[in-house]
């Protein structure tokens, strides 16, 4: 099943277009794209039976999936690979922060630059289905409605800005920073949800690709750790990390300009695309 945020109306994609929940469902789905994931395993039983009257939509009225979560967790150097261009190793436990909500937005649209040093960070994201507290890695998939594709959007003078610590939210944080779709894909849509190719370019040049399976900690080695600690509401967003090739990484650093155009891809997902404009 494929999910999303249409005009802010929770939407079901098809082959044939997009399907309103609401009035297919005969109001018993709220138009609300949040509210959707507290009543998972009721929705996706419906959803399943929902095939007919999709009608073509505009890309251009795509929003986030998951508009306004509880939570969102990120994560730093999770990729073996960008952990080498980083210089600074594999962690024993993931490096968490957050993306504040008010830098959330959609898979299309313009993105405005605070600054000279705005990079690019391709990611996998997951949002929650199920609530989860201390689930095992081994069930941890149960708690995931879906994946989407997001791009942490890093102001790195912010981040580096109070050496030697890192000022990771904040920096990834700015209006618009957050991009996430185009939609939401049920995890059963994918023959190896561990092992998706994650791409983005600017300019038509690619500047990361690689395998979620290189990920140091899977999405259900994350929900297994994040759950230990705090409780994972249905909503809640997951940033997995980003693999080697970021613009901080490249010598001489290379950021966004104003009208660079930013395509994010994620295999069996889609793609955002983003256009750069000054503030
Ligand atoms: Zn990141």
């Amino acid at each position: 099943v494929r999910i999303g945020n249409l005009s802010r109306r929770l939407t079901l994609f098809t082959d044939h277009g997009a399907i309103d929940v609401e009035q297919a469902s005969d109001g018993r789905f709220d138009a609300d794209p949040q509210a959707v994931y507290g009543r998972w395993d009721e929705f996706t039983e419906w959803a399943a039976t929902a095939k007919n009257g999709a009608v073509p939509f505009e890309a251009a009225e795509l929003g986030p999936p998951a508009p306004r979560p509880t939570q969102v967790f990120a994560v730093g150097v999770n990729y073996r690979e960008h952990a080498a261009e980083g210089g600074v190793g594999i962690p024993s436990a993931p490096m968490l922060f957050t993306k504040w909500v008010s830098s959330v937005t959609g898979p299309v649209g313009d993105i405005e630059l605070p600054s000279e040093s705005v990079d690019w960070e391709v990611e996998l994201v997951a949002v929650i289905g199920r609530r989860a507290r201390r689930v095992p890695v081994e069930r941890a998939w149960d708690h995931i409605a879906g994946l989407t594709a997001g791009q942490d959007i890093s102001e790195r003078a912010v981040q580096m800005g109070i050496k030697p610590f890192s000022q990771l939210s904040l920096a990834k944080s700015f209006p618009g920073f957050s991009p996430t779709g185009p939609w939401l894909v049920t995890p059963d849509e994918f023959t190896d949800p561990d092992d998706l190719e994650v791409a983005c370019s600017v300019n038509g040049e690619t500047m990361q690709r690689a395998h979620t399976s290189d990920l140091v900690f899977s999405i259900p080695a994350l929900v297994a750790e994040l759950s230990a600690v705090l409780t994972l509401e249905p909503g809640d967003v997951l940033w997995t990390g980003t693999p080697g090739g970021v613009g901080l990484g490249r010598k001489p650093p290379q950021y966004l300009r104003p009208g660079d155009e930013l395509v994010t891809t994620i295999q069996g997902i889609g793609e955002m695309r983003h256009r750069f404009v000054s503030a």
